[in-house]
């Protein structure tokens, strides 16, 4: 939590359930990537957090944006983005998307089957289009599995398609899944990339672009390894696999960018156990999977607690959230521990929660309304 965040939460009390967001740590965040990968173009990735004061901060410092729908598009060119400094990299979009992109000035957009590079050729013609290829996500918390992407011979195929359709061949792109913890699958991915972009080159292809897609960790419960270890082994490996031709260099963060930049407050609203002398209690906040917490699915991403008894004596507990629903259960499986003095009306405050919560929350299951919001 930064000293704003904790000043704030301690000067405005705001109600719960709410998250907290400092937009300067979204700039620190932005500068430590950029100094790890200097020769890489950094597109957020608005899916994270799309608030407009990120998107904002983010445009002053010259950022890129990888969007994934028309909506998004939209909402980085309100922040003042310019149009060529957006990519629309989702490889599923609706072709009226397409269109309104496209009349909107963008010019870059991803792929992974011929029938998008069809909508593409028609509503998008001679732009840069870039195909995504299947990769390797072990390591990942949060794995994207078989969704997005397409085998190496097949992007081969389109690649070469995409010239003879009048759309500009420009790059492959790989995502090893979210909150990637091991630096291998950067290299493993591209070594892929990296065979197949030659092979394009000596097919005639006019290939200029890799787009290293996202992933890189933050620290929730456990440590992760420093941004600098991940530059170190993608420069590492993009120089093993393409010597001193380096083609342009693309990276699309969302969670780096903006996890760690927010806190969400909530307040316990129970604390009960299911027999008198079971050892686990059940703590039930006021923000759940619900509320914008749909990360816990799985106990995939495992948040940090703060609780204003930190440092006294903790026992094991299950933590849920406060709708009517079953699975609005958080971790029952991951060993949580939190303090025994911890009591209805607490507040808690959950760490790193700035990407992939604030959009996730329900419209109001339940009656609870979305998620506040407070950017400073
Ligand atoms: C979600 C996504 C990202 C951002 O991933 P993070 O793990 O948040 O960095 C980047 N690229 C693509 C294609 C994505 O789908």
């Amino acid at each position: 939590m930064t000293p704003k965040i904790a000043q704030f939460l301690a000067d405005v009390q705001p109600a719960t359930p709410c998250l907290v967001l400092d937009v300067d740590r979204v700039e620190q965040n932005y500068r430590r990537l950029q100094s790890a990968l200097p020769l890489a173009r950094i597109y957020y990735a608005v899916k994270a957090n799309p608030a407009p004061q990120i998107l904002e901060r983010l445009v002053g410092l010259g950022s890129c944006f990888d969007a994934a729908s028309w909506e998004e598009v939209s909402a980085v060119l309100d922040a003042g983005a310019a149009a060529e400094a957006v990519s629309y990299g989702n490889t599923v979009k609706k072709e009226s998307a397409i269109r309104a992109a496209y009349a909107r000035g963008v010019r870059m957009f991803a792929f992974d089957s011929e029938g998008e590079l069809e909508k593409l050729a028609r509503s998008a013609p001679g732009s840069r289009v870039y195909c995504r290829i299947l990769v390797g996500n072990d390591g990942a918390e949060w794995p994207l599995s078989r969704k997005f992407g397409c085998e190496v011979e097949m992007a081969r195929e389109l690649m070469v398609k995409a010239g003879e359709m009048g759309l500009d061949p420009f790059g492959l792109s790989f995502h090893v899944g979210s909150q990637q913890t091991n630096t291998a699958a950067y290299e493993a991915a591209i070594a892929k990339v990296g065979m197949l972009f030659t092979d394009l080159k000596e097919a005639g292809v006019n290939v200029r672009m890799v787009n290293l897609g996202g992933g890189y960790p933050v620290r929730y419960r456990a440590e992760v390894p420093e941004i600098d270890a991940f530059g170190d082994a993608i420069m590492g490996a993009m120089a093993k696999h393409f010597g001193n031709a380096l083609p342009d260099i693309v990276v699309e963060p969302g969670r780096f960018i903006a996890a760690d930049a927010a806190v969400v407050s909530a307040e316990v609203v129970l604390v009960s156990r299911k027999a008198k002398d079971d050892p686990v209690r059940w703590v039930y906040l006021d923000i759940g999977r619900f509320g914008g917490l749909a990360e816990t699915e799985g106990e995939a991403i495992k948040y940090a607690f703060r609780t204003p008894h930190d440092g006294a004596e903790e026992g094991p507990v299950t933590i849920a959230g406060p709708t009517c629903d079953s699975t609005d259960t958080l971790y029952e499986k991951s060993n949580y521990r939190l303090p025994e003095k911890l009591q209805p009306g607490d507040r808690i405050e959950i760490l790193s929660a700035g990407a992939y919560v604030t959009t996730y929350a329900s419209q109001g299951f339940n009656g609870f309304a979305p998620l506040a919001e407070h950017y400073i």
